[in-house]
């Protein structure tokens, strides 16, 4: 009995939520879609539901974890040292019954900024987001299991999904929830994921608590610049680019340097410390800019 109503209730909750995340991003709700016009990639609005919903999860891969029981798996970070694809099988038994330690890693993308409370709630725009939720992991500062997400990514997205699969385990404790989450950088060398997908899938009972969802990795009011994580008020001009022609000097963001435009000493032009000024030296100097000992510009 109990457990059917449970069932009940996770699906109830997940047609609302449907419905409210409906509504939010139609026009009676604008700043839902205010966050990312310059990425055409971005989505704008924090939860879709894919696939009806269905886990994509193969007969045979459930087969195989059903044999293989409880486990964890991360990807290598790639060349940009970018987080993967991060799955396992959850069960009671193995949820973690110690505490959370402080996070310290810096996953890609990571431009912390903080904001008015009034935008951002809590004033800071990223957190270290868990892949898979310590609650049902027990991983802690595990840069493997670490991505750069908003605020509203991390705890109006992510968390009621994980709280979600976390009751039904702790309720179904005999059950096993096969669960992935794949980060979605795009197809170029973005730096800041666009978002995440969830899927979760109790291989003991039907649908209850399945679920396949993208969570946008977006903050309304914040527009963010997926490339390099960089992120600014969305009411806010954008700087103007300065081309190399109208340039007077590089500037290294991270030294606070700058350079002449031929320094060999001066940041790569991909380099995210990389930044054209056309200002005058006074100008630069005036910013706190401390002129290269190398190439002296004037
Ligand atoms: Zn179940
Ligand atoms: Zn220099």
């Amino acid at each position: 009995m109990k457990k059917r109503a449970l069932g009940r209730i996770f699906k109830a909750s997940t047609i609302l939520l449907v419905v409210v995340l409906l509504l939010c991003s139609c026009e009676f709700f604008p700043f839902f879609g205010m966050g990312n016009e310059e990425d055409e990639n971005a989505k704008d609005q924090l939860v879709t539901v894919l696939n009806d919903n269905v886990p994509y999860f193969s007969a045979e891969e459930k087969e195989k974890a059903q044999k293989r029981g409880y486990f964890i798996e991360l990807s290598s970070l790639d060349d940009l040292g970018r987080v993967g694809v991060c799955w396992g099988l959850f069960d009671y038994g193995h949820m973690p019954t110690y505490d959370r330690e402080t996070l310290n890693t810096e996953p890609t993308g990571w431009h912390q900024k903080e904001y008015d409370t009034s935008i951002v709630p809590g004033g800071w725009l990223y957190a270290r987001a868990h892949l898979l939720a310590f609650q049902l992991s027990g991983l802690q500062d595990d840069p493997e299991n670490l991505m750069t997400g908003t605020r509203d990514f991390n705890n109006e997205g992510m968390l009621p999904f994980e709280n979600m699969t976390a009751s039904h385990i702790k309720e179904e404790r005999d059950h096993q929830v096969l669960y992935r989450v794949t980060p979605d950088f795009g197809n170029g060398d973005n730096l800041l994921a666009y978002g995440v997908t969830i899927e979760s899938d109790c291989l003991n009972c039907d649908e209850e608590a399945d679920y396949c969802v993208y969570i946008a990795n977006i903050q309304p009011g914040i527009t963010l610049d997926y490339k390099t994580g960089n992120n600014r008020l969305s009411t806010e001009e954008p700087e103007d680019e300065i081309t190399i022609d109208e340039a007077t000097f590089i500037l290294n963001t991270n030294t606070k340097r700058f350079h002449r435009l031929d320094c060999s000493g001066a940041p790569a032009t991909d380099s995210k410390n990389y930044k054209l000024t056309d200002k005058s030296y006074d100008e630069v100097r005036s910013e706190g800019y401390i002129p290269c000992s190398r190439c002296n510009p004037e």
